[in-house]
Protein backbone atom coordinates (compact mmCIF):
# COMPACT_ATOMS: atom_id res chain seq x y z
CA UNK A 1 0.00 0.00 0.00
CA UNK A 2 2.71 2.67 0.85
CA UNK A 3 4.91 3.03 -2.19
CA UNK A 4 8.85 2.02 -1.80
CA UNK A 5 9.89 4.12 -4.37
CA UNK A 6 9.74 8.01 -5.45
CA UNK A 7 8.83 6.76 -9.49
CA UNK A 8 6.01 4.52 -7.89
CA UNK A 9 4.35 7.78 -6.78
CA UNK A 10 2.13 9.69 -8.95
CA UNK A 11 4.25 13.14 -8.15
CA UNK A 12 5.10 15.39 -11.54
CA UNK A 13 7.96 15.08 -12.97
CA UNK A 14 9.66 18.33 -11.85
CA UNK A 15 9.06 17.14 -8.27
CA UNK A 16 10.64 13.27 -9.90
CA UNK A 17 13.69 15.47 -11.16
CA UNK A 18 14.39 17.36 -8.42
CA UNK A 19 14.54 14.13 -5.63
CA UNK A 20 16.58 12.02 -8.32
CA UNK A 21 18.61 15.03 -8.49
CA UNK A 22 18.91 14.86 -4.22
CA UNK A 23 19.05 11.04 -4.31
CA UNK A 24 15.84 10.78 -2.73
CA UNK A 25 15.04 7.22 -3.72
CA UNK A 26 12.99 6.13 -1.20
CA UNK A 27 10.24 7.90 0.88
CA UNK A 28 10.86 7.91 4.12
CA UNK A 29 7.84 6.04 5.79
CA UNK A 30 6.32 9.12 6.88
CA UNK A 31 6.07 10.02 3.54
CA UNK A 32 5.23 7.00 2.45
CA UNK A 33 2.33 7.03 4.17
CA UNK A 34 1.51 10.98 3.85
CA UNK A 35 2.10 11.72 -0.12
CA UNK A 36 -0.90 9.38 -1.60
CA UNK A 37 -3.37 10.41 1.17
CA UNK A 38 -2.08 14.16 0.13
CA UNK A 39 -2.37 13.34 -3.16
CA UNK A 40 -6.18 12.61 -2.61
CA UNK A 41 -7.16 15.58 -0.93
CA UNK A 42 -7.43 14.40 2.49
CA UNK A 43 -6.26 16.34 5.76
CA UNK A 44 -3.87 14.90 7.55
CA UNK A 45 -3.00 14.05 11.29
CA UNK A 46 0.96 13.25 11.84
CA UNK A 47 2.23 12.30 14.65
CA UNK A 48 6.03 13.14 13.74
CA UNK A 49 9.02 14.51 14.44
CA UNK A 50 11.59 16.79 12.44
CA UNK A 51 14.42 14.14 11.39
CA UNK A 52 11.35 11.62 10.09
CA UNK A 53 11.33 13.77 6.57
CA UNK A 54 8.00 15.42 7.08
CA UNK A 55 8.52 18.28 5.28
CA UNK A 56 8.87 17.11 2.34
CA UNK A 57 6.03 14.78 3.26
CA UNK A 58 3.67 18.15 2.35
CA UNK A 59 5.51 20.15 1.10
CA UNK A 60 5.56 17.38 -2.05
CA UNK A 61 1.88 16.77 -2.32
CA UNK A 62 1.48 20.94 -2.58
CA UNK A 63 4.01 21.28 -4.92
CA UNK A 64 2.59 18.91 -6.69
CA UNK A 65 -1.15 20.57 -6.51
CA UNK A 66 0.22 24.24 -7.52
CA UNK A 67 2.32 22.67 -10.54
CA UNK A 68 -0.70 21.21 -11.80
CA UNK A 69 -3.59 23.31 -10.92
CA UNK A 70 -1.14 26.98 -11.72
CA UNK A 71 -3.24 29.88 -10.62
CA UNK A 72 -2.24 33.84 -10.60
CA UNK A 73 -2.14 35.39 -6.74
CA UNK A 74 -4.39 37.31 -5.50
CA UNK A 75 -2.99 40.72 -3.97
CA UNK A 76 -1.89 40.09 -0.16
CA UNK A 77 -3.05 36.53 -0.58
CA UNK A 78 -1.00 33.25 -0.17
CA UNK A 79 -2.73 29.58 -2.10
CA UNK A 80 -0.78 27.70 0.94
CA UNK A 81 -0.14 29.10 4.93
CA UNK A 82 2.26 27.15 6.52
CA UNK A 83 2.46 27.84 10.35
CA UNK A 84 5.54 27.21 11.94
CA UNK A 85 6.45 27.85 15.77
CA UNK A 86 9.96 29.83 15.77
CA UNK A 87 11.45 31.65 12.64
CA UNK A 88 13.92 29.19 12.64
CA UNK A 89 11.85 26.10 11.86
CA UNK A 90 9.95 28.28 9.31
CA UNK A 91 13.68 28.94 7.56
CA UNK A 92 13.82 25.50 7.02
CA UNK A 93 10.91 24.97 5.76
CA UNK A 94 10.84 27.87 3.47
CA UNK A 95 14.34 26.32 2.40
CA UNK A 96 12.41 23.19 1.70
CA UNK A 97 9.94 24.40 -0.39
CA UNK A 98 12.67 25.81 -2.40
CA UNK A 99 14.54 22.87 -2.41
CA UNK A 100 11.93 20.56 -3.75
CA UNK A 101 10.20 23.02 -5.97
CA UNK A 102 13.53 23.89 -8.16
CA UNK A 103 11.46 23.07 -10.93
CA UNK A 104 7.67 24.15 -10.08
CA UNK A 105 6.96 27.85 -10.96
CA UNK A 106 5.97 29.16 -7.43
CA UNK A 107 6.05 32.00 -5.48
CA UNK A 108 7.10 31.67 -2.08
CA UNK A 109 8.02 33.92 1.18
CA UNK A 110 8.39 33.85 4.85
CA UNK A 111 6.69 35.90 7.51
CA UNK A 112 8.50 36.14 11.02
CA UNK A 113 9.28 38.18 14.26
CA UNK A 114 12.14 40.06 14.99
CA UNK A 115 12.97 41.69 11.32
CA UNK A 116 11.78 44.94 9.78
CA UNK A 117 8.03 43.91 8.31
CA UNK A 118 8.76 45.69 5.29
CA UNK A 119 10.34 43.50 2.95
CA UNK A 120 7.21 41.34 3.98
CA UNK A 121 4.80 43.53 3.45
CA UNK A 122 6.40 43.96 0.03
CA UNK A 123 6.43 40.78 -0.74
CA UNK A 124 3.30 39.92 -0.14
CA UNK A 125 1.72 42.80 -1.87
CA UNK A 126 1.50 41.01 -5.23
CA UNK A 127 0.00 37.57 -2.94
CA UNK A 128 2.70 34.29 -2.88
CA UNK A 129 1.68 30.60 -3.47
CA UNK A 130 3.37 29.45 -0.57
CA UNK A 131 3.46 31.61 2.96
CA UNK A 132 5.63 30.17 5.81
CA UNK A 133 5.14 32.15 8.97
CA UNK A 134 5.28 32.66 12.75
CA UNK A 135 2.15 33.29 14.39
CA UNK A 136 2.50 36.46 15.85
CA UNK A 137 3.74 38.37 13.44
CA UNK A 138 1.85 37.06 10.66
CA UNK A 139 -1.25 38.50 12.84
CA UNK A 140 0.23 41.64 12.73
CA UNK A 141 0.72 42.05 9.24
CA UNK A 142 -3.09 40.66 9.17
CA UNK A 143 -4.42 43.42 11.67
CA UNK A 144 -2.64 45.84 9.34
CA UNK A 145 -4.33 44.39 6.22
CA UNK A 146 -0.90 43.35 4.73
CA UNK A 147 -2.05 39.50 4.01
CA UNK A 148 -5.64 38.27 3.42
CA UNK A 149 -5.73 34.75 4.66
CA UNK A 150 -9.12 34.59 2.36
CA UNK A 151 -8.29 32.07 -0.38
CA UNK A 152 -6.12 29.16 1.90
CA UNK A 153 -6.20 26.11 -0.40
CA UNK A 154 -3.46 24.37 2.14
CA UNK A 155 -3.20 24.85 5.52
CA UNK A 156 0.05 23.40 7.13
CA UNK A 157 0.35 23.44 10.93
CA UNK A 158 3.98 22.29 11.82
CA UNK A 159 4.98 21.25 15.33
CA UNK A 160 1.91 22.05 16.96
CA UNK A 161 3.09 20.98 20.24
CA UNK A 162 6.16 23.28 20.10
CA UNK A 163 3.55 26.17 18.81
CA UNK A 164 1.40 25.33 22.17
CA UNK A 165 4.36 25.45 24.61
CA UNK A 166 5.00 28.60 23.14
CA UNK A 167 1.63 30.12 24.47
CA UNK A 168 0.53 30.17 20.54
CA UNK A 169 -2.79 28.48 21.17
CA UNK A 170 -4.84 31.30 21.24
CA UNK A 171 -3.03 32.89 17.89
CA UNK A 172 -3.24 29.91 15.56
CA UNK A 173 -7.30 29.27 16.93
CA UNK A 174 -8.02 33.24 15.79
CA UNK A 175 -5.51 32.30 11.93
CA UNK A 176 -7.72 29.24 11.91
CA UNK A 177 -11.32 31.18 12.16
CA UNK A 178 -10.02 33.48 9.43
CA UNK A 179 -9.36 30.52 6.74
CA UNK A 180 -11.88 28.97 4.17
CA UNK A 181 -13.93 26.57 4.95
CA UNK A 182 -12.63 24.74 1.98
CA UNK A 183 -9.14 23.87 2.50
CA UNK A 184 -6.79 20.89 3.10
CA UNK A 185 -5.37 20.82 6.39
CA UNK A 186 -2.72 19.20 7.66
CA UNK A 187 -1.34 19.11 11.30
CA UNK A 188 1.73 17.85 12.80
CA UNK A 189 3.07 17.38 16.32
CA UNK A 190 5.38 15.11 17.78
CA UNK A 191 3.10 14.20 21.08
CA UNK A 192 -0.67 14.49 20.79
CA UNK A 193 -1.99 15.03 24.37
CA UNK A 194 -5.45 15.72 25.00
CA UNK A 195 -5.26 19.48 24.17
CA UNK A 196 -3.48 18.83 21.08
CA UNK A 197 -5.76 16.09 19.89
CA UNK A 198 -8.51 18.59 20.41
CA UNK A 199 -6.97 21.39 18.49
CA UNK A 200 -6.57 19.00 15.88
CA UNK A 201 -10.19 17.64 15.86
CA UNK A 202 -11.52 21.69 15.91
CA UNK A 203 -9.47 22.06 12.12
CA UNK A 204 -9.03 19.05 10.50
CA UNK A 205 -12.10 17.19 8.38
CA UNK A 206 -11.98 13.73 8.91
CA UNK A 207 -8.47 13.26 8.90
CA UNK A 208 -6.27 10.41 7.59
CA UNK A 209 -3.14 9.33 10.06
CA UNK A 210 -0.20 8.79 10.42
CA UNK A 211 2.69 8.03 12.85
CA UNK A 212 6.05 7.93 12.80
CA UNK A 213 7.22 8.14 16.29
CA UNK A 214 5.35 5.87 18.46
CA UNK A 215 7.85 5.24 20.81
CA UNK A 216 8.03 8.92 22.05
CA UNK A 217 4.54 8.86 23.16
CA UNK A 218 3.20 8.09 26.18
CA UNK A 219 1.56 4.12 25.72
CA UNK A 220 -1.73 4.49 27.40
CA UNK A 221 -1.79 0.94 29.00
CA UNK A 222 1.37 1.65 30.71
CA UNK A 223 0.35 2.23 34.04
CA UNK A 224 3.41 4.83 35.15
CA UNK A 225 4.47 5.47 38.78
CA UNK A 226 7.40 7.57 40.71
CA UNK A 227 8.81 6.60 43.84
CA UNK A 228 10.58 9.37 45.96
CA UNK A 229 13.41 7.42 47.46
CA UNK A 230 17.47 7.89 48.35
CA UNK A 231 19.73 6.71 46.46
CA UNK A 232 21.19 3.88 49.20
CA UNK A 233 17.42 2.50 49.00
CA UNK A 234 16.74 1.76 44.99
CA UNK A 235 18.27 -1.76 45.47
CA UNK A 236 16.02 -2.97 48.18
CA UNK A 237 12.79 -1.14 46.84
CA UNK A 238 13.90 -2.43 43.64
CA UNK A 239 14.08 -5.95 45.12
CA UNK A 240 10.94 -5.49 46.27
CA UNK A 241 9.48 -4.36 43.15
CA UNK A 242 10.71 -7.42 41.64
CA UNK A 243 8.94 -9.92 44.12
CA UNK A 244 5.50 -8.03 43.43
CA UNK A 245 5.86 -8.68 40.12
CA UNK A 246 7.30 -12.15 40.39
CA UNK A 247 4.18 -12.98 42.78
CA UNK A 248 1.63 -10.89 41.02
CA UNK A 249 2.76 -12.86 37.26
CA UNK A 250 5.72 -15.34 37.27
CA UNK A 251 5.51 -15.38 33.14
CA UNK A 252 6.43 -11.82 33.30
CA UNK A 253 10.00 -10.26 32.28
CA UNK A 254 11.20 -7.38 33.92
CA UNK A 255 13.49 -4.68 32.23
CA UNK A 256 15.89 -2.26 34.23
CA UNK A 257 17.18 0.82 33.10
CA UNK A 258 20.50 1.86 34.17
CA UNK A 259 22.58 4.78 33.61
CA UNK A 260 25.92 3.61 33.40
CA UNK A 261 27.19 0.44 31.74
CA UNK A 262 29.29 -0.38 35.30
CA UNK A 263 26.03 -0.16 37.42
CA UNK A 264 24.25 -2.09 34.86
CA UNK A 265 27.00 -4.78 35.32
CA UNK A 266 27.33 -4.01 39.75
CA UNK A 267 23.12 -4.66 39.59
CA UNK A 268 22.76 -7.67 37.97
CA UNK A 269 24.86 -9.57 39.50
CA UNK A 270 23.98 -8.10 43.17
CA UNK A 271 19.87 -8.98 41.93
CA UNK A 272 21.00 -12.77 41.28
CA UNK A 273 22.70 -12.74 44.52
CA UNK A 274 19.57 -11.71 45.97
CA UNK A 275 17.91 -14.20 44.24
CA UNK A 276 16.60 -12.80 41.04
CA UNK A 277 18.35 -14.50 37.87
CA UNK A 278 19.24 -11.31 36.41
CA UNK A 279 21.63 -10.22 33.02
CA UNK A 280 23.17 -7.16 31.98
CA UNK A 281 23.36 -5.84 28.41
CA UNK A 282 24.90 -2.66 27.66
CA UNK A 283 27.73 -1.01 25.11
CA UNK A 284 30.67 -2.66 26.50
CA UNK A 285 29.67 -6.85 25.66
CA UNK A 286 29.90 -8.10 22.22
CA UNK A 287 27.04 -8.39 19.98
CA UNK A 288 27.02 -12.28 20.47
CA UNK A 289 26.90 -11.45 24.27
CA UNK A 290 23.65 -9.29 24.03
CA UNK A 291 21.85 -11.95 21.65
CA UNK A 292 22.78 -14.42 24.47
CA UNK A 293 21.31 -12.73 27.13
CA UNK A 294 18.53 -11.49 25.17
CA UNK A 295 17.52 -14.96 23.99
CA UNK A 296 17.99 -16.22 27.73
CA UNK A 297 15.79 -12.88 28.64
CA UNK A 298 12.74 -13.74 25.91
CA UNK A 299 12.84 -17.47 27.14
CA UNK A 300 12.42 -16.37 30.82
CA UNK A 301 15.44 -17.95 32.07
CA UNK A 302 16.71 -14.74 33.14
CA UNK A 303 13.69 -13.22 33.98
CA UNK A 304 15.39 -9.48 34.86
CA UNK A 305 17.27 -7.96 32.14
CA UNK A 306 19.57 -4.44 33.30
CA UNK A 307 20.06 -2.16 30.28
CA UNK A 308 21.26 0.81 29.49
CA UNK A 309 19.58 3.03 27.23
CA UNK A 310 21.83 2.41 24.03
CA UNK A 311 21.46 -1.16 24.41
CA UNK A 312 17.85 -1.52 25.34
CA UNK A 313 16.90 0.47 21.41
CA UNK A 314 14.95 -2.30 19.68
CA UNK A 315 15.08 -5.16 22.50
CA UNK A 316 11.06 -5.97 21.32
CA UNK A 317 10.21 -8.18 23.71
CA UNK A 318 6.27 -9.22 24.43
CA UNK A 319 6.02 -10.16 28.02
CA UNK A 320 7.82 -7.10 29.86
CA UNK A 321 5.32 -6.71 32.29
CA UNK A 322 7.71 -3.98 33.97
CA UNK A 323 10.06 -1.84 33.35
CA UNK A 324 11.98 0.03 36.07
CA UNK A 325 13.61 3.07 35.99
CA UNK A 326 16.54 2.90 38.43
CA UNK A 327 18.41 5.70 37.44
CA UNK A 328 16.21 8.28 35.59
CA UNK A 329 17.09 8.92 32.14
CA UNK A 330 18.66 12.78 32.07
CA UNK A 331 17.13 12.88 28.64
CA UNK A 332 13.24 12.88 28.97
CA UNK A 333 12.61 11.09 25.90
CA UNK A 334 14.49 8.50 26.54
CA UNK A 335 12.50 7.98 29.58
CA UNK A 336 9.32 7.20 26.57
CA UNK A 337 11.53 5.17 24.64
CA UNK A 338 12.31 2.65 27.97
CA UNK A 339 8.63 2.11 29.24
CA UNK A 340 7.49 1.70 26.06
CA UNK A 341 9.15 -2.00 26.67
CA UNK A 342 6.19 -2.66 28.25
CA UNK A 343 2.32 -2.67 27.44
CA UNK A 344 3.48 -4.28 24.13
CA UNK A 345 1.04 -5.80 21.67
CA UNK A 346 -1.81 -5.00 23.98
CA UNK A 347 -0.79 -6.01 26.56
CA UNK A 348 -1.12 -3.85 30.23
CA UNK A 349 2.66 -2.66 31.92
CA UNK A 350 4.16 -0.87 34.80
CA UNK A 351 6.81 1.47 34.77
CA UNK A 352 8.38 2.69 37.92
CA UNK A 353 10.79 5.18 38.35
CA UNK A 354 12.89 5.22 41.46
CA UNK A 355 13.75 9.27 41.68
CA UNK A 356 16.56 10.27 44.34
CA UNK A 357 16.89 13.54 45.48
CA UNK A 358 19.68 14.56 42.40
CA UNK A 359 16.89 13.59 39.45
CA UNK A 360 14.25 15.17 40.76
CA UNK A 361 15.28 17.80 37.25
CA UNK A 362 14.61 15.09 35.39
CA UNK A 363 11.53 13.52 36.74
CA UNK A 364 10.83 17.70 35.77
CA UNK A 365 11.65 17.21 32.24
CA UNK A 366 10.02 13.92 31.58
CA UNK A 367 6.71 15.69 33.11
CA UNK A 368 7.30 18.44 31.00
CA UNK A 369 7.60 16.24 28.08
CA UNK A 370 4.55 13.44 28.52
CA UNK A 371 2.62 16.40 29.67
CA UNK A 372 1.41 14.68 32.83
CA UNK A 373 2.48 14.46 36.61
CA UNK A 374 3.56 10.86 37.01
CA UNK A 375 1.80 9.52 39.75
CA UNK A 376 4.02 8.55 42.93
CA UNK A 377 3.26 5.29 44.43
CA UNK A 378 4.58 5.75 48.51
CA UNK A 379 3.40 2.39 49.77
CA UNK A 380 6.78 1.31 51.07
CA UNK A 381 9.16 1.45 53.67
CA UNK A 382 11.49 3.99 51.88
CA UNK A 383 9.33 6.78 50.77
CA UNK A 384 10.72 10.14 51.39
CA UNK A 385 8.28 12.48 51.95
CA UNK A 386 10.21 15.42 51.98
CA UNK A 387 11.62 14.74 48.79
CA UNK A 388 7.92 14.32 47.30
CA UNK A 389 6.79 17.69 48.73
CA UNK A 390 10.09 19.26 47.02
CA UNK A 391 9.18 17.85 44.24
CA UNK A 392 5.36 19.00 43.96
CA UNK A 393 6.99 22.79 45.72
CA UNK A 394 9.35 23.50 42.52
CA UNK A 395 7.03 21.86 39.98
CA UNK A 396 5.45 25.13 38.21
CA UNK A 397 1.73 25.36 38.33
CA UNK A 398 1.26 23.57 41.71
CA UNK A 399 -1.46 20.69 41.71
CA UNK A 400 -1.08 17.91 44.02
CA UNK A 401 0.53 14.90 42.09
CA UNK A 402 -1.88 12.10 42.00
CA UNK A 403 -1.07 9.05 43.86
CA UNK A 404 -1.83 5.79 42.72
CA UNK A 405 -3.00 4.72 46.05
CA UNK A 406 -6.66 3.30 43.75
CA UNK A 407 -4.20 1.23 41.76
CA UNK A 408 -2.38 -0.17 44.88
CA UNK A 409 -5.60 -1.37 45.91
CA UNK A 410 -6.79 -2.65 42.89
CA UNK A 411 -3.02 -4.44 42.74
CA UNK A 412 -4.54 -6.84 44.84
CA UNK A 413 -0.98 -8.10 45.89
CA UNK A 414 -0.96 -5.80 49.35
CA UNK A 415 1.67 -3.06 48.86
CA UNK A 416 4.38 -3.57 50.78
CA UNK A 417 5.05 -6.44 51.01
CA UNK A 418 4.89 -7.66 47.38
CA UNK A 419 5.65 -4.43 45.98
CA UNK A 420 2.21 -4.10 44.63
CA UNK A 421 0.22 -0.93 42.95
CA UNK A 422 0.51 -2.14 39.91
CA UNK A 423 -3.29 -2.44 39.22
CA UNK A 424 -4.05 -0.88 36.18
CA UNK A 425 -4.12 2.61 34.90
CA UNK A 426 -7.70 3.05 34.41
CA UNK A 427 -6.77 3.72 30.72
CA UNK A 428 -9.04 2.56 27.89
CA UNK A 429 -6.56 0.57 26.33
CA UNK A 430 -6.55 2.10 23.12
CA UNK A 431 -3.09 2.20 21.41
CA UNK A 432 -2.70 5.24 20.05
CA UNK A 433 0.56 4.41 17.91
CA UNK A 434 -0.99 1.41 16.56
CA UNK A 435 -4.39 2.96 15.58
CA UNK A 436 -2.81 5.98 14.15
CA UNK A 437 -1.47 3.95 11.53
CA UNK A 438 -5.03 3.44 10.29
CA UNK A 439 -7.19 5.89 8.88
CA UNK A 440 -9.74 7.77 10.26
CA UNK A 441 -7.62 8.04 14.00
CA UNK A 442 -8.23 11.60 14.25
CA UNK A 443 -12.30 10.59 15.39
CA UNK A 444 -10.76 8.89 18.42
CA UNK A 445 -11.62 10.81 21.81
CA UNK A 446 -9.32 12.37 24.04
CA UNK A 447 -5.78 10.94 23.83
CA UNK A 448 -4.19 10.40 27.34
CA UNK A 449 -1.57 12.88 28.32
CA UNK A 450 1.58 13.05 26.69
CA UNK A 451 0.85 10.93 23.68
P1 LIG B 1 12.74 16.75 7.92
O1 LIG B 1 12.23 15.76 8.92
O2 LIG B 1 11.70 17.12 6.96
O3 LIG B 1 13.39 17.91 8.59
O4 LIG B 1 13.89 16.02 7.03
C1 LIG B 1 15.04 15.51 7.61
C2 LIG B 1 16.17 15.34 6.60
O5 LIG B 1 15.95 14.18 5.78
C3 LIG B 1 16.34 16.50 5.64
O6 LIG B 1 17.71 16.80 5.61
C4 LIG B 1 15.90 15.98 4.30
O7 LIG B 1 16.65 16.56 3.28
C5 LIG B 1 16.16 14.50 4.42
N1 LIG B 1 15.21 13.68 3.65
C6 LIG B 1 13.89 13.83 3.63
N2 LIG B 1 13.30 12.88 2.87
C7 LIG B 1 14.28 12.09 2.42
C8 LIG B 1 14.30 10.91 1.57
N3 LIG B 1 13.19 10.37 1.10
N4 LIG B 1 15.49 10.36 1.28
C9 LIG B 1 16.62 10.90 1.79
N5 LIG B 1 16.67 11.99 2.59
C10 LIG B 1 15.52 12.59 2.91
Amino acid sequence: MTPSAYEALPLCEPLQRVLRELEYHTPSPIQAQAIPLLLQGRDLLGCAQTGTGKTAGFALPILNALHENPRPSKPRSCRTLVLAPTRELAGQVGKSFTTYGKYVRFKQTLIYGGVGQVPQVSAMRGGVDVLVATPGRLLDLIDQRHVDLSSVEFFVLDEVDRMLDMGFLRDVKRIVAMLPAKRQSLFFSATMAPNIVQLAESILRNPASVSITPETTTAERINQQVCFVDREDKRPLLELLLQGQADADSQKLTIVFSRTKHGANKLAKSLCAAGFPADAIHGNKSQAQREKALERFRKGLTPVLVATDVAARGVDVKDVGLVVNFDLPNEPEAYVHRIGRTGRAGAEGRAVSLCADDELEYLREIEKVIKMPVPRWDDHAWHLEALADRHLRIKTGGGKAPSSQGGRRQGGGGGNRHGGGGGSNGGGGRDYSNASRRNGAGRRGPAPAGR
